[in-house]
C-alpha cells in the first residue's frame, strides 16, 4: 500500500481527491513516534493535526498518570482542536505502541478547508468552541469530584487521612501483605496526658497539637506508609512490607520526632510540648485489620502503663 492510499483510509482524508492528498504529501512528512512519547499536551503550542498512519494513542485529560480516556486507533487524526480556533490542546495523548504520524501543517489544512467551502471553515469553528466547552466542563466535573471523595477520606485538622479511608485500605493493604514475603506493622498512637494539655492550652492549643503530630507522621513515614487520624487524639499508621525491628525503628523515629516537635498557637505562641505512646503489632497470617488493632491497642495499654512517651511491641 502506498503512503497516498493509506492516507486515503484515514478519517481526514478520507474520499478526498488523489490531486489534494498528492498535494499534502508533498508538504508533509511523517515521522516515528515511539511507545510513550507525547504527541500533544496543554500548555504546548501546536500547529499541526496529526494523522495517525500506523500503532495506537491514549488520551488522558488532568494529566498523563490520569486513567486514560479513550484510545485512539489507526487512521484517526488527533491535534485538529488546536488548528480550527488555535487554542492549546486541551488533553495528553501518547503513543501506546510505536507510531507512525503525518503532521499536517495548520496554514496548509486551513487554506485547503477555505478553498473547499467558507461554510464548511465557518462550520468547522463553530463546532470545536462546542466541543471545547464541554470537553471544559467534563475536565472541571472530574476535578470536582477527585475533591469531593478526597475530602470525603482526608481528617480537615491533621490533614490525615480519616478513618474511613483506613477501613477501605487497611483488608488490601494485608491481603498484599499475605501474599508478599514480608509481614505489616501496625502503630497505634495516643497523645499523652491529653486531657491535661486540653486543660492548661485550651482545645484550640490542643488542636494545634494534633496538627503537630500529623506534620510529624506525614514526615516521620515512608510515601506508602499509611498514616490516618483514628479517632480523637489517637492515630494509627501501617507499615507495609515491614518486620518488627524496622518496625520498632520506625515507631521510636515517630515517638522521638513527636517528642521534639515545636507547637504553636493559630497567632504564632510557643505552645508547650507533648509527647506519645505507642503500641506496635506485626501481621502473621491469621491476622485481620480487628486483631491487629486489638494487639496494637493492647501494647499501647502497656507502653501507658510503663510510664508513656515509649513504644511496646
Ligand atoms: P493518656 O496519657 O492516658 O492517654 O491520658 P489522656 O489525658 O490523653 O487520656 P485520653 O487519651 O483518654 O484523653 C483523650 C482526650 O483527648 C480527651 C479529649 O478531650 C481529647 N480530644 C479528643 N479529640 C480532640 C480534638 O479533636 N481536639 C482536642 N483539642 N482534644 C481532643
Ligand atoms: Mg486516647
Ligand atoms: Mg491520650
Amino acid at each position: 500500500m502506498t503512503i497516498s492510499d493509506e492516507l486515503a483510509q484515514t478519517e481526514l482524508f478520507y474520499g478526498v481527491s488523489q490531486e489534494i492528498l498528492s498535494l499534502v504529501l508533498a508538504r508533509a512528512q511523517p515521522f516515528d513516534l515511539p511507545a510513550g512519547e507525547l504527541l500533544l499536551e496543554p500548555g504546548r503550542d501546536n500547529d499541526c493535526v496529526y494523522v495517525l498512519l500506523t500503532g495506537r494513542l491514549g488520551l488522558h485529560f488532568e494529566s498523563l498518570d490520569s486513567p486514560e480516556i479513550r484510545e485512539l486507533p489507526q487512521g484517526v487524526s488527533v491535534g485538529e482542536m488546536s488548528i480550527i480556533d488555535g487554542i492549546q490542546p486541551s488533553a495528553y495523548v501518547v503513543a501506546k505502541v510505536d507510531c507512525r504520524i503525518l503532521p499536517v501543517q495548520r496554514e496548509l489544512l486551513k487554506s485547503l478547508i477555505a478553498e473547499a467551502s467558507p461554510i464548511a471553515d465557518n462550520l468547522l469553528k463553530l463546532l470545536s468552541k462546542w466541543i471545547r466547552d464541554s470537553t471544559q466542563r467534563i475536565v472541571q466535573d472530574r476535578a470536582q469530584i477527585w475533591e469531593l471523595t478526597n475530602h470525603a477520606n482526608v481528617d480537615p485538622l491533621t490533614r490525615l487521612y480519616n478513618r474511613r479511608m483506613l477501613d477501605n485500605a487497611f483488608p488490601r493493604l494485608l491481603e498484599q501483605t499475605v501474599k508478599g514475603a514480608l509481614p505489616l506493622c501496625v502503630l497505634l498512637i495516643d497523645v499523652d496526658n491529653f486531657k491535661k494539655y486540653n486543660d492548661t492550652q485550651g482545645h484550640l492549643g490542643g488542636d494545634q497539637a494534633l496538627v503537630a503530630i500529623g506534620e510529624v507522621l506525614k514526615n516521620s513515614v515512608r510515601p506508602y506508609d499509611f498514616a490516618t487520624r483514628y479517632g480523637g487524639e489517637e492515630f494509627l499508621v501501617i507499615l507495609p512490607n515491614t518486620g518488627l525491628e524496622e518496625g520498632i525503628a520506625a515507631a521510636e523515629r515517630i515517638r522521638n520526632h513527636a517528642q521534639i516537635k515545636s507547637i504553636t498557637s493559630v497567632d504564632g505562641a510557643a505552645l508547650p510540648g507533648i509527647t506519645i505512646s505507642i503500641g506496635l503489632a506485626m501481621s502473621v497470617t491469621e491476622s485481620t485489620p480487628q486483631t491487629l488493632v486489638a494487639a496494637a491497642d493492647a501494647q499501647l495499654y502497656r507502653a501507658k502503663e510503663a510510664g508513656r512517651n515509649c513504644v511496646r511491641y
